[in-house]
């Protein structure tokens, strides 16, 4: 675990590192850092293979909604039509009426043009096919490659033989093309009771590839299909139907995860005996990201059994979920360019994919002061009815966003966090008797404190400013430790601030202990609410998706919950980088990696 953690961060490194001499391999494009699948793509179009076509798809099931990892398959696919030239479909593979939706397929479609693609009039469903794929099952049959098997399901799994055993073959192997013929036709008449007979391939039982041992291709089931209604009362399988919906489509590069790499001979042999059009598949690792889960299945519990409120729950790796906290398309694109692809299964630090997001929240994001644990603070000397308009600075790191006004008054609220009564060595921030700068306005002194007579905590600050520190800065060169966020009382918003942390406290929640489930990892702080938060007034107005950050607090954005009376903010990340820190230690320390804590701040 520990080792594929460095491994990632150092291939990261390498990738890089490399960076130029891939380049000038291979690519086509600068500054993208080549790998094995452009190589191929690349040497394709050399031999004109094709005809110089490059035509890809990216083919979700519709049985949920896409996670991250299918982010980093639609970056390929769509990315590698876009840099060559070519086409790219979108296409659901929609062989399993029982658990896809509707829903989901209009879910997917939101979340590939969110993330910036577009696949222009190639929306399909291997649906659409249905007859096509009966039209193919009947020519295998045709040519003694396909028969009608009626063992059970169980008795087939069970004369499948293992990995080290060979499988039995079916006592109905041998059956004549004309009575596989009339059975077939007979299924798809509903003849026959669910589950009563299968067509199967006439492959090898004893080949090494479980996958070639005489595979099911179509199955009796009577389900309404979300597109196809009661059409059908029988189904293809997923492995009959994938490889053969590439080839009706045109596609010469099938681009999928490693674990269809035992079933590329089968989907060989399909497009071989049935000879059509024969896509080239090529396999990549799929993505993996430490604290996090990325499979539907898995996300689907999360959401029915109540572990989150639903897929788009800020904590998710989900798209929507990402979308809803805050995360950019660009961020999640520029994400799947670094961490690259390669053949190799890797865990992916997901502090990357928040520096990712910092990186580019930085640069757009406008800065606003908020206080998410309020702390009244009175300051005695200034004058009751006086309000001021305090100059503040809208992003330091893009001066055309120019600046804004800050109302400050009489009375304050400031960070609970940011004082004490009596502060440890190394706090610099508030403490009676202590002066610090408050942002944009005034030193101010902390005089006396105000408590609860009862629990004896501190409700109220007085303070003292000094007028000749205007706009915060030091009259005589006498210096603060510390400038703090505030924001003026009698006109700052309210607002419901939820922080995040991590939805799983194990790096590898799948890495299971006996006896237990992945859900047994689930972080039971991944959700902290807080309903009395003050926010400074120029937010006032501001509606769902827009981002912006709280200074000294991390980068927020505004929840869909948001109602006109009330504002609810999520932080999308924190201030503190894990994936700086991370590389720091690692160049430091040289291969004793030092695990960076993930809690949230402040
Ligand atoms: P899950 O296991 O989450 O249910 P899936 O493979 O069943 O995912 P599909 O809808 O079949 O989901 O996936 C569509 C495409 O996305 C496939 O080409 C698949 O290979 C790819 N994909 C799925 N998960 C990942 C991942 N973690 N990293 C990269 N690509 C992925
Ligand atoms: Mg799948």
């Amino acid at each position: 675990m520990y080792c594929k953690h460095i491994h990632t961060l150092l291939h990261y490194k390498v990738n890089v590192k490399n960076k130029k001499t891939l380049k000038t391999m291979t690519n086509p494009e600068p500054n993208i850092p080549s790998n094995f699948i452009r190589n191929i793509i690349v040497e394709d179009l050399r031999i004109n293979k094709n005809g110089g076509r490059v035509h890809t798809r990216f083919p979700p099931e519709p049985n949920g909604y896409l996670h991250i990892g299918h982010a980093k398959a639609i970056c390929l696919d769509f990315g590698f039509a876009k840099e060559f030239d070519g086409l790219c479909n979108l296409r659901f593979d929609d062989t399993n009426p029982a658990k896809e939706d509707i829903e989901y397929a209009e879910a997917i479609q939101e979340d590939i043009r969110w993330l910036g693609f577009d696949w222009g009039d190639r929306l399909h469903y291997a649906s659409d096919y249905f007859d096509k794929l009966y039209e193919f099952a009947v020519k295998l049959i045709k040519k003694g490659k396909a028969y009608i098997c009626d063992l059970t399901a169980i008795e087939i799994r069970e004369t499948r033989g293992t990995l080290k055993e060979p499988g039995k073959e079916s006592p109905y192997r041998s059956r004549s093309i004309e009575e596989n013929l009339d059975l077939f036709e007979r299924m798809r008449n509903g003849e026959f009771a669910d589950g009563a007979r299968v067509l199967r391939a006439k492959i090898d039982m004893e080949s090494g590839n479980l996958n070639m041992r005489d595979p099911v291709m179509y199955r009796i089931l009577r389900a309404t299909h979300h597109r196809t209604g009661d059409n059908w009362c029988i189904y293809p399988m997923y492995d009959f139907t994938h490889g053969q919906s590439d080839s009706i489509e045109g596609i010469t590069h099938s681009i999928c995860t490693l674990e269809f790499e035992d079933h590329r001979p089968l989907y060989d042999w399909y497009l071989d005996e049935l000879e059509v059009h024969h896509p080239q598949q090529i396999e990549f690792a799929p993505l993996n990201l430490n604290y996090t889960v990325l499979s539907k299945r898995k996300l689907r519990e999360l959401v029915e059994e109540g572990y989150v409120n639903s897929w788009d729950d800020p904590r998710m790796p989900t798209l929507s979920g990402l979308r809803r906290r805050g995360y950019t398309p660009e961020a999640i694109r520029n994400f799947c360019e670094r961490i690259g692809v390669a053949k190799r299964d890797s865990i992916v630090d997901v502090a990357l994919l928040e520096h990712c997001l910092r990186e580019d929240l930085n640069k757009r994001a406008p800065r606003y002061m908020a206080v998410l644990r309020p702390l009244k603070v009175v300051i005695d000397n200034y004058p009751e009815d006086l309000v001021e308009e305090m100059d503040a600075v809208n992003n330091p790191e893009d001066p055309s966003a120019g600046m804004r006004k800050v109302p400050f008054s009489r009375v304050l609220y400031i960070e609970r966090d940011d004082f004490k009564e009596d502060p440890p060595k190394k706090f610099y921030r508030l403490a009676p008797g202590r002066e610090v700068r408050l942002r944009y306005a005034y030193f101010i002194k902390c005089v006396s404190v105000v408590k609860d007579e009862q629990t004896g905590e501190v409700i109220e600050l007085h303070c003292t400013y000094d007028p000749a520190s205007r706009g915060g800065n030091s009259p005589d060169g006498r210096k603060v430790k510390a400038t703090l966020h505030w924001v003026s009382a009698a006109h700052s918003i309210e607002a419901e601030v939820r922080l995040y942390d991590r939805l799983f406290n194990r790096e590898n929640p799948l890495d299971i202990e006996e006896g237990k489930d992945f859900k047994y990892y689930l972080n039971p702080e991944s959700l902290e609410t807080l309903i009395t938060c003050k926010i400074e007034p120029n937010l006032a107005g501001v509606s769902a998706g827009y981002s912006c950050q709280f200074e000294r607090l991390g980068y927020f954005s505004v929840d869909s919950d948001s109602t006109n009376s009330k504002l609810v903010f999520n932080r999308v990340v924190t201030l503190r980088d894990a994936w700086v820190r991370a590389q720091k230690s690692t160049e430091t320390k040289g291969k004793s990696l030092r695990q960076t804590k993930f809690r949230v701040q402040p």
